[in-house]
């Protein structure tokens, strides 16, 4: 089984979209047993989306 520390690496690639077929598995094995990761993947995917907005707002 994942640790939450492997978990939390993994959710940082899929953002990033290089995440391979057997570490999506795993991840999502993971996130269907660990409350905590879940919530961490809801913020990193929150801070993902404000990161990708932020240059548009500097630029008006
Ligand atoms: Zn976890």
């Amino acid at each position: 089984m994942l640790a939450c520390r492997e978990a939390t690496k993994l959710m940082g690639m899929q953002i990033e979209g290089s995440l391979s077929i057997a570490d999506k598995f795993s991840l999502g094995l993971h996130l269907k047993i660990c409350k905590g990761c879940r919530n961490y993947q809801k913020q990193i995917r929150l801070i993902h989306q404000a990161c990708q907005l932020m240059p548009e707002f500097l630029l008006k």
